[in-house]
């Protein structure tokens, strides 16, 4: 199997969105497939009725699709796939379920809920460490089994696991790993609604995608021997397992929504790249060993491997996110910067509607991304940090006011607007001379002037370089903010 091309696969359950922990089993499963020219599949195990959302699958393809891991393979026409999915496959689980009886590796069971909660009460008050089922089925006779069956009682099929063996693994991530059967219940395989549970549907599949790797999370550890067994009852190759480190909270908890977004798309609604959040991602859990953080997604491919995902857990740090966003972003192109610009303005709910009003020329945007792009962290800060280039000053910041515009400063300021107004086309040199030469003339430093200058102009007292702002907004509205703020500071 090692040396055959390897194929995995993303296996989620649709229970709503994609978790930031799945987007890190997606991609981990989809750089080990393209590191190793295998095959990334993605298959929807939608077998629990009960934990079944309303558009919880298309959620998952569209934000995997966002984060740009493409799948690829699925049943239908290749031009018109979808991922695969479990519940148009019941069939083939029943199958299996069957050969299982046959062999007397698996079995029905009959039990009402009334015995297995008496049972499971028994067992607790025994103080037994975990609630087990006792077999109690297996000891039924083929007639009885058979008479039950005909006369449709509810029923369910078990694993017959055979007490006090080992069942060992070498996990990638966690070296050998064992357990005991002792502590594997029977588990149910096929419900009493007819649906597989994970256990089977998940081994079936496995074995007849041909997966050769599967990498998924810690929490599915315990799952593991049940899988062995099932694999050997069936008397099938197993596939190699990686188990992924446990996400947590910089308190070290597992991460959890109560202590913050956990969901793919809050993060996207919230304006993170998907570079970014992808680069995030992979470091949680993973670094090819020197202290390289920024990568793109063709670089994680390169550098990939299963051997070096550590085994501790992976401590989800926003601030490094922010940190690898802002990175991301000062390194795209201006096209692209104006083009995510441009959505922002037309799409975001945040941005006002007399912003969405205007029209700003793709020129002008492409100098406000000059002059901010140091400065940003986020495509959204171009407004929220610089709302002065996109609408003149409503309010001026209350303390700058206080500390920039004092009593003398609007007989001062008029010299400025006149020297300002006397500019042909000017650049940032001009507006720097004439206010040099404003202030010489009247005998004041020129922090007198440039303090207001930034106030009219931006309401703000900080920001880029105040020719910088200048030259951005143009002669005219320069004028125009410095009248304003005559009128409106006195
Ligand atoms: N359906 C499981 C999940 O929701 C899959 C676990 C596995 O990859 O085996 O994550």
């Amino acid at each position: 199997m090692i040396n055959e091309k390897p194929r995995v696969r993303f296996a989620p359950s649709p229970t709503g969105y994609l978790h930031v922990g799945g987007l890190r089993t997606a991609l981990y499963n989809y750089l080990f497939a393209k590191h190793n020219n295998g095959e990334f599949i993605l298959r929807i195990e939608d077998t629990d009725r009960n934990r079944y959302v309303e558009g919880a699958v298309e959620n998952l393809i569209k934000a995997l699709e966002w984060c740009g891991l493409e799948y690829d393979e699925g049943p239908g026409k290749r031009e018109q796939f979808g991922p695969y999915l479990q519940s148009e496959r019941l069939s083939l689980y029943d199958k299996y379920a069957k050969e299982l009886i046959e062999k007397g590796h698996a079995y029905y069971c009959f039990c009402t809920h009334e015995r297995l909660d008496a049972l499971k009460k028994e067992q607790q008050q025994q103080k037994l460490p975990q609630a087990k089922y006792d077999k109690h089925c297996l000891h039924l006779s083929k007639e009885e089994v058979e008479e039950k069956l005909a006369s449709g009682m509810p029923k369910v099929v078990r694993l017959n696991v055979v007490p006090d063996q080992k069942v060992a693994f070498d996990d990638v991530v966690r070296g050998r790993v064992e357990f005991d059967t002792h502590n594997i219940d029977d588990q149910v395989l096929i419900k009493s609604d007819g649906y597989p549970t994970y256990h089977l549907a998940n081994v079936v599949d496995d074995h007849l995608m041909k997966i050769t790797h599967v990498i998924r999370g810690e929490e599915w550890l315990s799952s593991t021997p049940k899988h062995i067994l099932l694999y050997d009852f069936f008397g099938w190759e197993k596939s190699v397992f990686a188990h992924l480190p446990l996400l947590l909270n910089p308190d070290r908890s597992k991460l959890s929504k109560r202590q913050g977004d956990v969901a793919v798309e809050d993060y996207r609604v919230k304006g993170y790249l998907k570079d970014a959040l992808v680069n995030f991602v992979a470091l949680l859990g993973w670094n090819a060993g020197d202290d390289k953080e920024f990568y793109y997604l063709n670089e994680l491919i390169d550098s990939f491997s299963l051997e070096r995902v550590n085994k501790s857990g992976a401590v989800f740090d926003l601030e490094k996110l922010n940190w690898l966003n802002a990175e991301h972003l000062r390194k795209k192109p201006d096209a692209e910067l104006l083009a995510l610009l441009k959505d922002e303005i037309q799409n975001s709910t945040d941005v006002s509607t007399e912003i969405k009003e205007q029209s700003y020329s793709d020129e002008y945007l492409i100098k406000i991304i000059d002059g901010m792009k140091e400065r940003v962290s986020f495509i959204h800060e171009y407004i929220t940090k610089s709302p002065y280039f996109f609408v003149a000053p409503a309010e001026y910041e209350e303390a700058a006011k206080q500390k920039g515009w004092k009593p003398e400063t609007p007989e001062q300021i008029k010299k400025l607007r006149d020297a300002f107004s006397a500019l042909n086309n000017p650049v940032k040199e001009d507006y720097e001379n004439a206010l040099k030469q404003t202030a010489a003339d009247l005998n004041i430093g020129v922090g007198k002037l440039i303090h207001p200058l930034r106030l009219a102009t931006s309401g703000m007292s900080t920001g880029p370089g105040v020719y910088d702002i200048l030259v951005i907004i143009g002669k005219e509205e320069v004028i125009k903010r410095i009248d304003t703020a005559l009128v409106k500071l006195g």
